[in-house]
C-alpha cells in the first residue's frame, strides 16, 4: 500500500482535489480512529468522500448501505474512474456476476462494496459477510441516506430499521451514518435506531453559497422568461411541475421551441423513466421536466438551473429540491415562479384532507412558503432560519439582496381598498372588491348594486395585478383578514381602521422588471467559455466511449480551471483540482492537445485586435471577432453556429454585442428593414426594458433574436 505523509496528499492522489471541504478532514480523522459517526451535510457538501477516503486508508472492506440502485451505480462508476476498486451487489445482476464479484471481494481486491439493505440482511448474504469479516476484515459500515431509517423523515424505508441487528452481529465494526436531512427529530432518530455508540456528530452549515435564489412572478410572460433562462444556461436544467399533465404540456411547448427537453413522471413506464433519466445524466438532453418524484435517486453534480414552475408544498421540500442544483459547488440558479393562483390550487387540495391535524400543518407550511415567496428579506436568511441556522444579513446571492425592491407608499390605495371592503359590508372576496374598485360591470356587481357605491370605479388607475398585490400584502401584514371557510371573505380588523383613519401608513415592496442575465460577461470570461465548449465536447466523447456520464470524466469545475489556466504540460495539468493520478494518466494528453489547438487558433486571431475603440465602446473579444469574420463572409447565423460548433443564440449574442460596440455588422442581412422600423418604434415607446414585453407588443411574427439585434443598434445610437 502507498504511504502518504498527510491526508491532503492522499486526497490529491486518489481524488485529485487540493483541499478538503469544510468538515471533511475532521470527519475523516474520526473515521480513522474507528469512531461511530453521524454526518449531516447539505446536498453537495461532499459526504461520500467522508467514508470513501478512509475506506482506502483502512485495512479491509468498507460496506456501504445505499437505498437506490441508480445511486450505487453512479458512485461506483465515479470511483472506478479514479481507479478505486469498488463494486455493488444488487438485484440487477445475474447469479454469475454476483459470484464473480463475491470472489473478487474475498480475494481482498475490493475496497468498497455498495449494497442495498434488504440484501445485506438476507439469510444468504449474512454468512458471506461473516466470511469476508473473517478472511479480510470489514473496516466500516457506511449508511448513506440514513434518514431512511426514520418515520419522521420524508423517505422512510422499513428495511433500514433492521440495520440495527447488523450492529449487534458485528459490535466492533464502526458505523458511519450520513444524511442531508436538516431536522433535529430525524437526526436523533437516526442515532437511536442505528444504535450508534457515542457517535462523533458533525453538522455542517446548510448554507449553499453557490446557489442563487430568486422568485419571479408567474405572469403571462413566465413561459417566455423560462425560455430565456434555459437558453442562457450552460448546462443541465431541471424543471419541476405539480402534475403529470403540466409536465407533459410544458415539455411539449419547450420541444416546439427547439429546447431539448424530456418528461419524467409516474405516468411513464419504468423503462421510459430509466431511459429519460440516463439521457439527462449523460447530457444527451439539456432539460428534464418532472414532477417532484424526480431527483431522489440522482446524483448529477452539474445541474445549473432548477426551476419550480409551481409552488412547492413547504420550505423544506423547496430547499431539498432546489438543492439538486450545483452539487459540485459551481454557481447555479434556483428560480421559483409564483402567483396567487397557485395558492388557491394548494389551498383547495389541503381542504380535501380529512385529518384536521394534517390540514393545520399543511396550512401553516403553505403560509411559510408564501411568506418566503412574497418576502423582501434575504431568501437565504429565511431558508436557513427555517432550519434553525442563523445567517446574518445580506448574502449577495439572492434576488432580494442583489436587487432590493424599492418600497413605495401605497397608503392612499390601501385606504381605497379597505373602505371598499367596508362598503361591501365585509361579505365578499378579493376579486369582487377589485372588480368594484375598477368599475366592473359583472352580474354580481349589478345584483348587489355595488355600482352605486362611492368606491365604485375609484381604482381604474391600477391594474388587477397591482390591486391583488396590495390585497395580498395587506393580508400578509395583518392589516386585513380573510375567512378560512373556503370562501376567503375579506374582513376588517382594528389595524384596517387605523389605516382608514390615516393613523398608519402602508408600504409595499414593488418589484421592478428584472434583468435576466446575472453576470456581466467580460472578454476573458467569453474566451474561457469558448474553450470550455471545446473541452466539453471532448469530455462528452470520452464519456460516451466508456458509456459513463460526462462528469465522471471531469467535473465542470475542473474543465473551467483548464480553460482558465490553459496548462501546456502534463505537470501543469496535474496541478489542477480534480486531476488525480489516474485521470492524469488516462486523459491528460487528450485535453492538453485540445487546449493547444485552441491556443494556436487564438494566436492567429490576436493580431486582428489592434484598433483603439471609440469612447464608450469596448473592443470585441476573440470569439466575437470569429463570429464577425464569418458574418462578413455572408454566412447566416445558423451557418456560423454550425461552423463554430456553438449555439445560434450565442452567435446572436455576439452580433448584438458587436453592434452595440460599433462594429461593422450588417443589420439588413439579419433583420428585414420593415421589421427593423417597427421594432425601433416600439423601443422608442417602451424604452430599454426586457425583451418579453417588447415581443408582446410586436406579436408572434417577431423573434427574440430580431428584437435583440435591433435593440443593439438602438442602444448604440442612444449611447453616441
Ligand atoms: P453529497 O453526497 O454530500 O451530496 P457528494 O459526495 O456527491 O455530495 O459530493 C458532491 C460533489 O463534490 C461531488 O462531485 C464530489 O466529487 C465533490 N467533492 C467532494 N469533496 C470535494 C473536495 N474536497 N474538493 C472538491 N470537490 C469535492
Ligand atoms: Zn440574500
Amino acid at each position: 500500500m502507498l504511504q502518504y505523509p498527510n491526508l491532503e496528499q492522499a486526497l490529491k492522489y486518489h481524488f485529485g482535489y487540493d483541499r478538503f471541504r469544510p468538515g471533511q478532514r475532521q470527519i475523516i480523522e474520526d473515521a480513522l480512529q474507528n469512531r461511530d459517526l453521524m454526518v449531516v451535510m447539505p446536498t453537495g457538501g461532499g459526504k461520500s468522500l467522508c467514508f470513501q477516503l478512509p475506506a482506502l486508508l483502512k485495512k479491509g472492506l468498507t460496506v456501504v448501505v445505499s437505498p437506490l440502485i441508480a445511486l450505487m451505480q453512479d458512485q461506483v462508476e465515479a470511483l472506478r474512474n479514479n481507479n478505486i476498486s469498488a463494486t455493488f451487489l444488487n438485484s440487477s445482476l445475474n447469479a454469475y456476476k454476483v459470484r464473480s464479484r463475491e470472489e473478487a471481494i474475498l480475494s481482498g481486491k475490493v475496497k468498497l462494496l455498495y449494497v442495498a439493505p434488504e440484501r445485506l440482511l438476507s439469510e444468504r448474504f449474512l454468512p458471506f459477510l461473516d466470511l469476508v469479516n473473517h478472511q479480510i476484515g470489514i473496516s466500516t459500515f457506511a449508511i448513506d441516506e440514513a434518514h431512511c431509517v426514520s418515520e419522521w423523515g420524508h423517505d422512510f424505508r422499513p428495511e433500514y430499521r433492521q440495520l440495527r441487528s447488523l450492529r449487534q452481529r458485528y459490535p466492533n465494526i464502526p458505523a458511519v451514518a450520513l444524511t442531508a436531512t436538516a431536522t433535529d427529530r430525524v437526526r436523533s432518530d437516526i442515532i437511536q435506531q442505528l444504535g450508534l455508540k457515542q457517535p462523533s456528530i458533525h453538522i455542517a452549515s446548510f448554507n449553499r453559497q453557490n446557489l442563487y435564489y430568486e422568485i419571479r412572478s408567474k405572469s403571462k410572460y413566465a413561459y417566455a422568461e423560462l425560455l430565456e433562462l434555459i437558453r442562457e444556461t450552460q448546462g443541465s436544467v431541471i424543471i419541476y411541475c405539480l402534475t403529470r399533465k403540466k409536465v407533459d404540456e410544458l415539455t411539449f411547448k419547450l420541444q416546439n421551441d427547439k429546447i431539448s427537453a424530456i418528461p419524467y413522471h409516474a405516468g411513464l413506464t419504468d423503462d421510459e423513466r430509466t431511459k429519460n433519466q440516463t439521457r439527462f445524466i449523460r447530457d444527451d438532453v439539456q432539460v428534464i421536466v418532472a414532477t417532484i418524484a424526480f431527483g431522489m435517486g440522482i446524483n448529477k453534480p452539474d445541474v445549473r438551473l432548477v426551476v419550480h414552475f409551481d409552488l412547492p408544498r413547504n420550505i423544506e421540500s423547496y430547499y431539498q429540491e432546489s438543492g439538486r442544483a450545483g452539487r459540485d459547488g459551481e454557481p447555479s440558479r434556483c428560480t421559483l415562479f409564483f402567483n396567487y393562483g397557485d395558492i388557491k390550487t394548494i389551498e383547495w387540495s389541503i381542504n380535501q384532507k380529512t385529518d384536521q391535524q394534517e390540514q393545520l400543518i399543511a396550512k401553516q407550511q403553505l403560509r411559510q412558503m408564501i411568506d418566503y415567496a412574497e418576502g423582501t428579506d434575504c431568501r437565504r436568511t429565511i431558508q436557513l432560519g427555517y432550519f434553525g441556522e442563523r445567517f446574518a444579513g445580506n448574502c449577495g446571492n439572492c434576488d432580494n439582496c442583489r436587487y432590493p425592491k424599492p418600497m413605495q407608499d401605497w397608503t392612499i390605495e390601501a385606504m381605497k381598498f379597505l373602505s371598499c371592503v367596508a362598503r361591501c359590508k365585509e361579505r365578499f372576496g378579493m376579486l369582487h372588491i377589485i372588480d368594484v374598485l375598477r368599475g366592473g360591470k359583472s352580474q354580481k356587481i349589478l345584483q348587489n348594486e355595488h355600482d352605486k357605491l362611492s368606491t365604485y370605479g375609484i381604482g381604474k388607475d391600477r391594474t388587477v395585478d397591482e390591486w391583488r398585490m396590495l390585497g395580498r400584502s395587506l393580508l400578509h401584514q395583518g392589516l386585513l383578514e380573510q375567512t378560512a371557510d373556503g370562501y376567503s371573505v375579506l374582513k376588517l380588523n382594528a389595524l384596517s381602521w387605523e389605516v382608514m383613519r390615516r393613523q398608519r401608513t402602508v408600504n409595499l415592496a414593488v418589484s421592478a422588471v428584472q434583468k435576466v442575465t446575472w453576470e456581466e460577461t467580460s472578454e476573458k470570461a467569453v474566451e474561457v467559455e469558448l474553450l470550455m465548449q471545446r473541452l466539453r465536447s471532448l469530455r462528452k466523447q470520452l464519456a460516451d466511449e466508456q458509456s459513463v456520464p460526462p462528469y465522471v470524466v471531469f467535473q465542470d469545475s475542473t474543465l473551467k480551471l483548464m480553460a482558465q489556466v490553459q496548462p501546456t504540460t502534463l505537470s501543469e495539468f496535474a496541478k489542477l483540482s480534480g486531476v488525480g493520478s489516474h485521470k492524469l494518466a488516462q486523459y491528460g494528453d487528450k485535453f492538453l492537445a485540445e487546449i493547444r489547438a485552441y491556443r494556436q487558433e487564438q494566436g492567429v486571431i490576436d493580431v486582428v485586435v489592434n484598433e483603439k475603440p471609440a469612447f464608450g465602446f469596448r473592443l470585441p473579444s476573440t470569439t466575437e471577432l470569429l463570429t464577425l469574420q464569418l458574418h462578413q463572409r455572408g454566412l447566416t447565423v445558423a451557418k456560423i453556429a454550425e461552423q463554430r460548433n456553438i449555439r445560434s443564440s450565442t452567435v446572436v449574442g455576439h452580433l448584438v454585442d458587436l453592434i452595440e460596440n460599433n462594429q461593422p455588422v450588417d443589420l439588413n442581412q439579419l433583420v428585414p428593414l420593415e421589421k427593423q422600423k417597427k421594432i425601433w418604434q416600439v423601443l422608442e415607446v417602451l424604452g430599454d426594458i426586457s425583451l418579453t414585453p417588447i415581443r408582446e407588443q410586436l406579436g408572434e411574427n417577431y423573434t427574440y433574436d430580431e428584437i435583440r439585434l435591433v435593440r443593439g443598434r438602438w442602444r448604440r445610437e442612444k449611447r453616441k
